[in-house]
């Protein structure tokens, strides 16, 4: 044989024997259940998969809060799961309006340029969400079919908090809306229906806290038409979203479903129904904004201010000198724990998307980085720090329930 056996060496050896805690922008720690659920295969077409298909669109729509009958599931990541949309809805030459805040929203629209779209990418400014104005504007200078936007922008943690008011001028202006909902959905209100949102994209590993490689894409009536009406076909087999709706409505095979994340996806639905939406919207809030008081205490400051800031990746600055990438292996080799760097600025972000919001998980989080700060050198109130975090969650009232 002209080949030699590799080398390898068993996962217990290059895993570490106590898993780290993932703190950053995801994949986000995953529940008992959920990781249970994704240890199972069955037939990705008989009549058990066909009930767990329609329960796992039954409780998308109350997560993405929609009536639509065209939510469908993608073997890939989120951003196969933007690709799906994409391409599905830009032509060549289809007018695109981005709404650019960073590395996630610049991808939607490389994505509608690579699919031949004529596509105008509006800046919303470092740090800043997209003004309402602005988006009237660009929609009159450009006159776009489809707008692209995302709710929250985990690479600069900023919160496009005028999502409604866009969606209600591109409406206007006849535009559908694609928005990424990758880290946002079920960490705070999206309402696709009354907002008027056409497309609403997910992914499995962030927000709702499953498992990486499961995606979901949900279409309005509006978008549909258009998916139905279109004659060309498409280059994208596996994405054409009219074929995935045979497997996702008709219980016929387009390509072999990834069964095991599907299951591991019902879990991580269900258990978003179990607790509700509102009570999972101020479990997310309570743990977001305690988590920042405890980084205010700690004498660090945030990266982004006011009501742009995202509270589903919290982005924090960091004192000159310190650099990212010795903060994040300090805190990682010392205390376990995973949080994120970023590019370009001089931040860390640390998640708070689904089983990233517990207190304990906070305690030990900001400890971790306060800590490692400390030990590199430079002026943290540890103490502080904890005292305030454990004062932000007890103050907390209830907002949503
Ligand atoms: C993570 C993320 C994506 C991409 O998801 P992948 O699963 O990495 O492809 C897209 N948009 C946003 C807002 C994200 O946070």
């Amino acid at each position: 044989m002209p080949y030699n056996v590799p080398d390898i060496e068993p996962l217990e050896s290059i895993l570490p024997d106590e898993p780290l805690l993932m703190m950053g922008a995801g994949p986000v720690p995953i529940p008992a259940r959920v990781a249970a659920a994704n240890g199972i295969v069955i037939n990705h077409l008989g009549e058990t998969m066909a009930r767990i298909i329609d329960q796992v669109k039954a409780m998308s729509r109350y997560v993405f809060q929609t009536e639509s009958r065209h939510i469908l599931g993608v073997a890939g990541p989120g951003s196969a799961a933007m690709e799906m949309a994409i391409i599905n809805l830009v032509d060549p030459g289809t007018r695109v309006l981005t709404v650019n805040n960073g590395f996630f929203s610049s991808r939607l629209g490389e994505m509608a340029r690579r699919a031949g779209g004529d596509v105008m990418e509006m800046d919303a400014g470092v740090g800043c969400a997209a003004s309402e104005e602005d988006v009237i504007e660009a929609i009159r200078t450009h006159r776009p079919r489809v707008l692209t936007i995302v709710q929250g922008e985990t690479s600069s943690t900023v919160f496009n908090h005028a999502l409604p008011a866009i969606c209600r001028v591109a409406a206007e202006a006849n535009c559908l809306v694609i928005c990424d909902a990758v880290c946002t959905l079920s960490t705070m209100p999206l309402e696709m229906d009354a907002w008027g949102v056409d497309v609403v994209i997910t992914g499995g590993q962030k927000g709702l806290s499953s498992i990486p490689g499961v995606s979901l894409v949900a279409f309005s009536d509006r978008a549909w038409e258009v998916i139905e009406r279109r004659e060309r076909t498409l280059t994208h087999w596996c994405l054409d979203a009219r074929l995935a709706h045979q497997f996702w409505y008709n219980k016929s095979y387009h390509y072999t479903a990834p069964v095991s994340g599907i299951l591991a996806l019902h879990e991580a639905l269900r258990l978003v129904c179990q607790e509700t939406l509102p009570k999972r919207f101020d479990r997310h809030l309570r743990c977001s904004r305690a988590l920042q008081t405890g980084i205010e205490g700690l004498g660090l400051e945030l990266y982004i201010e006011g009501p742009s800031r995202l509270n589903s990746v919290v982005g924090i600055h960091l004192p000159e000198g310190l650099a990212q990438t010795d903060l994040m292996q300090h805190i990682s080799r010392h205390h376990g724990v995973e949080i994120s760097g970023a590019f370009g600025a001089n931040i860390v972000r640390i998640g708070q998307m689904g089983e990233q919001c517990r207190a304990h998980h906070l305690f030990r989080t900001l400890h971790a980085l306060g800590a490692s700060a400390r030990t590199l050198g430079y002026q943290v109130d540890v103490p502080a720090g904890v005292a305030a975090l454990e004062k932000a969650l007890e103050r907390y009232t209830p907002v949503y329930a």
